[in-house]
């Protein structure tokens, strides 16, 4: 009878950590091309060993050479799926040191700003621009430095008001292109340009505007708040997830919950 192996405490973490980038793995590809491609890879290397055990030389050469530049390949193929995930855990492990010195009370982090931030002028704008249908894009800091966002517009470094927000997206303005970046009560930049999210499986009729809505999360550890020009509807965005049309109260709970859970 073959014994049952000894499963040591290491082997279950190992499983777990295994797990667990699996996990993120398929997050962050969840709904890209990466997944045809690597289909794609993984029929390349069957017909590789197929022509190799038949011996055909001048067919399983080529695929060879194919495979052996493999790596390189792959590093070329996927290097802004790499990048991602490099930020993503970046972003992770960052969230985890703050939390840890703050509970350890050595070191305050940024998110902390937020515990008194005032959500109002963002809620009560966000109500008036979803009545006159103006279209609206809010990027709310939480622990990312948010420079190279803020880089991509002008800089205005203000206190956020209800009438300031409306202003700056107001039609005829010369700054309600793009993006808003705020950190708590401070509106940082306006007409900033984000990222736009490479998924294939949302909403068609979604535009650039919650499309770069949905990037930014994906890249930075923000929120996006969308105000649709279409519809008026009002939308949020969390790490690559959309949440449509949702109520003031839903929002105001959303941004009390995202940006000062880590302040007590
Ligand atoms: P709406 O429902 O408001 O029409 P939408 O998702 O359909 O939104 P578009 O109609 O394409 O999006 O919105 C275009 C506007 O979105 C642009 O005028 C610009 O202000 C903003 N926008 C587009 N691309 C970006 C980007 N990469 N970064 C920031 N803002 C952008
Ligand atoms: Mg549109």
């Amino acid at each position: 009878m073959i014994p049952f192996p000894e499963i040591r405490w290491v082997d279950i973490l190992d499983i777990l950590l295994v797990a667990l980038l699996v996990y993120y793995l398929y997050r962050m590809l969840k709904g890209t091309n990466v997944i045809r491609i690597f289909w794609a890879l993984i029929v390349m290397y069957i017909a590789w060993r197929i022509f190799a055990a038949l011996n055909m030389r001048f067919c399983s050469q080529i695929l060879g050479g194919i495979m052996s530049i493999g790596l390189i390949a792959l590093v070329i193929v996927f290097q802004p799926e790499i990048r991602k995930f490099l930020l993503l855990i970046g972003t992770k492990t960052q969230l985890t040191g703050d939390t840890l010195a703050k509970r350890l009370q050595f070191w305050r982090s940024d998110v902390n700003k937020h515990s008194g931030t005032n959500f109002e002028p963002y809620i009560q704008a966000c109500m008036h621009m979803s009545q006159s249908k103006t279209g609206a894009l809010i990027i709310f800091k939480r622990s990312n430095e948010v420079e190279e966002l803020v880089r991509t517009g002008q800089e205005v470094n203000a206190i956020a008001s209800s009438a300031l927000l409306e202003t700056l997206f107001f039609k005829n303005s010369p700054l309600h292109d793009g993006a808003v970046i705020v950190n708590g009560n401070q509106v940082l930049a306006a007409r900033c340009i984000l990222p736009v999210t490479s998924r294939t499986d949302i909403d068609p009729n979604l535009g650039l505007r919650h499309r770069s809505a949905i990037g930014v999360t994906e890249q930075l550890d923000v929120i996006s708040v969308i105000v649709s020009e279409e519809t008026g509807a009002i939308s949020y965005a969390v790490s690559g997830e959309i949440q449509h049309d949702v109520t003031p109260v839903q929002l105001r709970h959303t941004l009390e919950r995202y940006l000062t859970e880590q302040s007590d």
